[in-house]
């Protein structure tokens, strides 16, 4: 049976890379028909019926219908994943309030649809930014999907994290492993390689590089360096992450590898619970759950701290713009 997947902001940069990788079966393995729910908004329904076409030219097999629409109850309807991408984007001069304020007002209102439309047991992703809060506000108005069925995505920074350790010691990526992404996809994240392995060449070795400083830096602001180099945000990879995320989430983590998610915190590491926060987790039978008893070192313990105290502070300014 297909999967109906929908993908809102799907006429934008994000959305425009991402569902070709869904409709090839990137997402949910080269069996796996779909059907692609695309919403954008009015001003974009034209861009979003121009994909639409390009699906069709594309001719992909696994491809079983596209409804491409600006009406938010058709989008929602019966679908079993949502990759929320759509959101305001901050244009020069906006307060950070101003951003705040739109992106919450639109996941508050697609919250309600998705919980009186969508399947059941839907899967929840949410992309854009701020992503940790509008999935925390998507999650306080939709009572009724589970909390653990609302995740945001901070596997791109867990990604952008292998890479910079593979380019750094000259390695496969895929011979890294269990890097962590702590906290908020944003500039506080802290990228923790104090578990991480690499394997190469017949040996193990659990990382001992202090790659504190720089390595930190370069991973929390490499959005902005792509932004620099392109012009552009990051499209592609941020495609390809959120691919990883449902990927893993949906068919499971491959023994002794765990992924970065956000997800709904239960106070694990000491994180004030009521945050969607981004912890190690592993994946089997269509649910994460995180990675217990990693020791924390001082360092560690001060950087999941502050991007904790950032995910409260916006938590409190997203109420205080709906209020
Ligand atoms: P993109 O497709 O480039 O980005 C979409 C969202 O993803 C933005 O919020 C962006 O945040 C976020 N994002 C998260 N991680 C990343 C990352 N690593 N790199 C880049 N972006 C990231 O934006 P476009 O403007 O091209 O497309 C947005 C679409 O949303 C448009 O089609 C537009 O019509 C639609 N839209 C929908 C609204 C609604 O649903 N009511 C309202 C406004 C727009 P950031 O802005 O911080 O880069």
């Amino acid at each position: 049976m297909a999967v109906r997947v929908l993908v809102t902001g799907a006429a934008g940069q994000i959305g425009y890379a991402l569902v070709p990788m869904i409709a090839r079966g990137a997402m949910l393995g080269p069996n796996q028909p779909v059907i692609l729910h695309m919403l954008d908004i009015p001003p974009s329904a034209g861009a979003l019926n121009g994909v639409k076409m390009e699906l069709i030219d594309a001719a992909f097999p696994l491809l079983k219908g596209v409804v491409a629409t600006t009406d938010v109850v058709e989008a929602c309807s019966g679908v079993n994943i949502a990759i929320m991408v759509g959101g305001f984007p901050r244009k020069e001069g906006m307060e950070r309030k101003d951003v705040m304020s739109k992106n919450v007002s639109i996941y508050k209102a697609q919250a309600s649809a998705l919980e009186q439309h969508a399947a059941p047991d839907c899967k929840v992703l949410v992309v854009a930014n701020p992503a940790n809060t509008n999935a925390l506000i998507l999650k306080e108005f939709a009572p009724s999907i589970p909390a653990k069925n609302i995740t945001c995505l901070t596997r791109l920074d867990h990604n952008r994290a292998l890479g910079q350790i593979s380019e750094r010691l000259n390695v496969q990526v895929s011979d890294v492993k269990n890097v962590i992404i702590w906290g908020n996809h944003s500039s506080t994240q802290y990228p923790d390689v104090n578990h991480a392995t690499v394997t190469t060449k017949g040996w193990r070795k659990t990382m001992c590089i202090r790659l504190h400083g720089e390595f930190i830096t370069t991973v929390q602001q490499r959005g902005a360096a792509i932004i620099k180099a392109r012009k552009l945000s990051s499209a592609l990879s941020a495609a390809s992450s959120a691919c990883d995320h449902i990927h893993d989430w949906v068919l499971g983590t491959p023994k002794g590898t765990w992924v970065s998610m956000g997800v709904y915190s239960d106070g694990a590491y000491d994180i004030p619970p009521g945050l969607i926060y981004s912890f190690p987790v592993t994946c089997e039978n269509g649910e994460w759950s995180i990675v217990q008893g990693l020791k924390i070192d001082k360092f560690s313990r001060e950087k999941m701290t502050a991007t904790a105290n950032e995910l409260t502070e916006e938590k409190s300014l997203a109420y205080s713009c709906l209020a």
